[in-house]
């Protein structure tokens, strides 16, 4: 499959291609560029899927967003840059659980979640500037503040990490809020029905034994946030 030509790419806010469109739940479904992004702000994990001799894989990976790209890092030793470098598609997912959402029904159970799929295509990041530069961006995105704190990479870790970009092609986003949706002659029934929230939250930090400084200001505030 022959790569998407830059100018025929959607654009912010274009309507979506068949590809993206979220045909299951369409009122769930979000296409400007601003709200993916949000959700691909708000997260620092997904599932990076692709397909290798026509097996597919779905590989958990830290990312951090650039603009239009998506950085995501690995060991030179990995598979995963040497393969998908190029013109392979290449899906990326994000998903935020917001909460359990308990119906009165079994049927009914649903989750509040905030997810973006990605698609395109990456390109490994060779130039040195362009390679810190990404390294700083995925550790800052993950614990704001910390690349001014811990070493930068030497040039024996910079050649042993791949970075590679993942240009955004095309994206979509789905969002179920809200609490349980029941049949109305489930209504009456004396079960418990709401919504219990999720959410990803950072725990009391544990010093290294041999750590020579005090937990730093920016970890608490990640403790906050
Ligand atoms: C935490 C979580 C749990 C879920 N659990 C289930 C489950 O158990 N069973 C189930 O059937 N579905 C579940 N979903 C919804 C699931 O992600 C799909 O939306 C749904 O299965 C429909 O898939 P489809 O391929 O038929 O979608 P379609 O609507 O045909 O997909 C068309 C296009 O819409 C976009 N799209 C679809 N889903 C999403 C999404 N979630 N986020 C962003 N873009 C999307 C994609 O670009 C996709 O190519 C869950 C979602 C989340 C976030």
């Amino acid at each position: 499959m022959a790569a998407t030509k830059a100018s025929e790419r959607p654009r912010r806010g274009s309507a979506p291609s068949a590809r993206t469109r979220v045909a299951r739940h369409p009122e769930r479904g979000l296409y400007e560029r601003e709200q993916v992004d949000a959700i691909l702000d708000a997260g620092f994990y997904g599932h990076l899927a692709f397909a290798l001799d026509g097996q597919p894989y779905a590989m958990p990976m830290l990312y951090v967003r650039d603009g239009d790209e998506l950085f995501l890092h690995g060991s030179v030793k990995g598979r995963f840059a040497r393969e998908i470098v190029g013109d392979v598609p290449l899906c990326f997912t994000v998903t935020l659980i917001d909460g359990l959402v308990l119906a009165r029904s079994a049927f009914n159970h649903s989750v509040n979640y905030r997810s973006a799929v990605v698609l395109g295509r990456a390109h490994a990041v060779t130039d040195r500037a362009r390679k810190l530069r990404a390294m700083d961006l995925l550790v800052d995105h993950i614990i704001p503040g910390r690349t001014s704190d811990a070493r930068q990479a030497d040039a024996g870790e910079l050649k042993a990490t791949e970075i590679i970009a993942l240009e955004i092609e095309e994206a979509s986003a789905k969002v179920r809020s809200g609490g349980p949706v029941d049949k109305r002659k489930d209504m009456q029934m004396p079960i418990w029905a709401g919504v219990l929230p999720l959410a990803l939250v950072a725990g009391e930090p544990v010093s290294d034994e041999q750590a020579r400084a005090p937990v730093p200001e920016y970890v608490k505030r990640r403790l906050r946030a």
